[in-house]
């Protein structure tokens, strides 16, 4: 073997690292020079928001286009405010009776039915009879609870087991049966959650690999952000322009956040908020302001955030057991953080009040 075969086989290698490295950092440079880029729109009642992070900004704007129209999609099958969705009419055909239930929800009912019994009913898409008598599937805010007659009518007319039936005919179709004068679907603590993944499925189709799609803080992250994780702020329950954690987020991961701050209103000085708990049929009151959950998708992390805000810490903690990889962090009525392990974020200390008497002009 010649002197020079000997040097290539001797340095060839690492020559060629160094080419692929130089390589890789080209790429990582390159990844820096991603445009970031955020598109809002109102949609499911909330604020949506698409951030890309991607080289071009042509290929993210078709993109994030076709994410929105993929969420209107999931509004207009899952809405049970739109008296045309398609949960809206089976509410009208199901009760007590089956009905044809399209694969796509038949899917999701499954995945939430699941957590339904995990969280012994505490987790319940039927509750919409209930969400309507607290006027809080309508535009118009609620004013006052309803009466203790009407709260107890509801509660005699929902089965304490089964509430939602789901059956599998010999063709594979499914049928769905509302069982009781109370029961009727509503979606709106899973389907946002499912509206995320769906956007990010989309965005993940048309080449985006780093994103984050944010329904008024229930959001999922795929990718980073230019060279960077995404920084996402957990917002405090009692002062809506204060964020009391961060979490930096990286890969695929989701998040969710459940509050007694989101829907509410306030009736002779106490607060009547839109998560129920369907044993008394009255707002959760389990000690909590609110429960942000960690998992890897956001339909998980939406129905678990429901589920464990009305369970509270204890049992709720015993819930998340059943989903490894999932993390949760609560803040109790008295604001204190309960934190699972690994759960990402750092809880920020407080603002140290102002130090004089007079008004404090904080910058
Ligand atoms: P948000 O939609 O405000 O982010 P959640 O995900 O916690 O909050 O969902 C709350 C919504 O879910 C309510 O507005 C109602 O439509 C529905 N819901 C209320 N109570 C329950 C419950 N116990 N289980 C499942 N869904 C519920
Ligand atoms: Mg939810």
């Amino acid at each position: 073997m010649s002197d020079r075969w000997r040097t290539l086989l001797k340095f060839g290698l690492p020559l060629g690292m160094i080419a692929l490295l130089s390589m890789a950092l080209l790429l990582g440079k390159l990844s820096h020079s991603d445009s970031v880029q955020t598109t809002t729109r109102l949609l499911m009642g909330t604020m949506v928001s698409i951030t890309t992070s991607h080289p071009s900004p042509m290929e993210a704007d078709q993109a994030v286009k076709r994410a929105f129209a993929e969420m209107s999609r999931i509004e207009t099958l899952m809405s049970s405010h739109q008296s045309s969705s398609t949960v809206s009419h089976l509410n009208r055909v199901s009760r007590e009776t089956w009905s044809p239930l399209p694969a796509e929800l038949a899917q999701l009912l499954r995945r939430g039915l699941t957590i339904s019994t995990q969280s012994q009913g505490a987790f319940a898409m039927g509750l919409e009879p209930l969400t309507s008598l607290w006027g809080f599937s309508s535009d118009k805010a609620a004013t006052e609870p309803p009466t203790q007659t009407a709260l107890e009518a509801w509660l005699k007319g929902y089965p304490a087991t089964e509430p939602l039936s789901l059956q599998t005919l010999a063709d594979h179709t499914t049928q769905l049966r509302l069982n009781g004068p109370s029961v009727g679907l509503d979606l709106g603590g899973i389907a946002k959650g499912y509206a995320i993944d769906q956007a990010i499925a989309v965005l993940r189709q048309e080449g985006i690999q780093n994103a984050i799609v944010d329904a008024g803080g229930d959001l999922r992250a795929i990718g980073r952000k230019g060279d960077k994780p995404w920084r996402i702020g957990i917002q405090d329950p009692r002062q809506a322009d204060q964020v009391v954690a961060l979490s930096l987020l990286q890969g695929d991961i989701s998040m969710v956040t459940s509050g007694d701050y989101e829907r509410f209103f306030l009736y002779q000085g106490k607060r009547y908020h839109h998560i129920l708990d369907p044993s008394t049929a009255l707002p959760a009151d389990s000690g909590l302001q609110s429960v942000s959950v960690q998992a890897a998708d956001a339909t998980t992390a939406d129905a678990l955030s429901t589920a464990i805000f009305v369970l509270g810490a204890e049992k709720g903690m015993a819930l998340l057991d059943h989903f490894p990889g999932s993390a949760v962090l609560l803040i109790t009525d008295t604001g204190k953080p309960i934190r699972s392990a690994g759960f990402i974020g750092e809880w920020l200390p407080k603002p140290s009040p102002p130090t004089t008497n007079s008004p404090s002009k904080q910058p």
